[in-house]
């Protein structure tokens, strides 16, 4: 039998680590908080957005949510996000992306100051994964280094391959393997026989965003498989040929219309692997959880205390 690494109790574990810090910043009165920015109304930004508001407020994290609108410009965003940087009352500052195609991504990005970037995305904190000092991470990648550890996967000496290689999370999480000592090979569209390449890792990230793209020819067996991709799948069909084997899953297609999927097919990572991420509760909920890291940890740094 596979081990179902769980992600909802390592999620809990992490909280139930940040109250009694908490509760230290708060006995000297300061209360770590958290500005999200909300641009427009993207149904699953909005999503987000809620769970992470829901989840500050369980931890008594301050935080606030700024709503601008869809029709807002780079420098209408830049000046809400200098205003933010200069109250010292934030700790942490979150613009949610994706911002609506007329607004400068990067120099959004760019303009949150990289003492109160609780997503790890400022090219400072960037630089400081790069280099291995200390900085806050991005959260998807620290959760699934938090997830490996707690499970007591081994990481140093393993091959490990990363298929993604976007800012979010597939460089990232190769960046913390690497400095894990894995030897890490990170994967992409244009990666010639990606079945191979996948087929030496110890450990597989799969961050992609194709539902059910890594299927058993690419899985060595007894690897570790972390799938991080969320994708929702509303096709009869495509959803009884990816759950096969597991009525479950297609009773509830059957009751919403829609399922969520990973990108590694979950028959042949229950079969083949060791240890995997299941879709969802896996990697989905340490995202938040780290987030609220973040942003205690800046809280502490500003505070003095460490
Ligand atoms: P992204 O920015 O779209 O990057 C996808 C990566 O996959 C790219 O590097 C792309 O290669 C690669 N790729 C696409 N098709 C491929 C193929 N056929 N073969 C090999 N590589 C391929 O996506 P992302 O933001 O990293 O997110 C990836 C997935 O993780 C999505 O499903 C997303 O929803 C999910 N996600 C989950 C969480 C969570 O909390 N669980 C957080 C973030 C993201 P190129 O660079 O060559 O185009």
């Amino acid at each position: 039998m596979a081990l179902v690494l769980d992600g909802n109790r390592v999620r809990d574990q992490i909280k139930s680590e940040l109250e009694p810090r908490i509760a230290a910043l708060a006995a000297q009165g300061h209360r770590p908080s958290l500005a999200v920015v909300l641009v427009g109304h993207n149904p699953a930004s909005e999503i987000y957005v809620r769970g992470k508001v829901k989840t500050s407020q369980d931890l008594g994290i301050c935080s606030e949510t700024l709503t601008p609108p869809d029709s807002i410009s780079t420098g209408e965003l830049l000046e809400q996000v200098d205003k933010l940087n200069a109250r010292p009352d934030l700790d942490g500052i979150l613009v949610q992306l994706p911002l609506p195609p007329q607004v400068d991504t990067r120099r959004v990005l760019l303009a949150v100051s990289p003492d109160k970037d609780v997503d790890g995305f400022h090219p400072c904190n960037v630089g400081r994964l790069v280099a291995g000092m200390p900085g806050p991470r991005a959260c998807t990648p620290a959760g699934i280094l938090e997830l490996l550890k707690r499970h007591h996967i081994p990481i140093a000496g393993r091959r490990a391959v990363v298929v993604g290689r976007s800012d979010i999370v597939g460089k990232p999480v190769a960046l913390l393997l690497l400095h894990e000592h894995a030897t890490v090979t990170i994967c992409h569209s244009k990666t010639p026989d990606l079945p191979a390449v996948c087929r030496e890792g110890d450990i597989l990230v799969a961050a992609i965003g194709r539902a059910a793209m890594i299927t058993a020819d690419y899985l060595k067996p007894g690897a570790t498989v972390i799938d991080v991709g969320m994708n929702r799948v509303d096709n009869r069909a495509e959803a009884a040929c990816i759950f096969r084997g597991m009525p479950e899953k297609l009773a509830s297609f059957d009751q919403r219309g829609s399922v969520l999927v990973g990108d590694v097919d979950p028959t042949a990572m229950r079969e083949i692997a060791s240890a995997y991420t299941p879709v969802p509760g896996g990697v989905g909920p340490l995202t938040i959880a780290m987030l609220m890291a973040n942003t205690v940890a800046s809280a502490e740094r500003r505070a003095g205390l460490c």
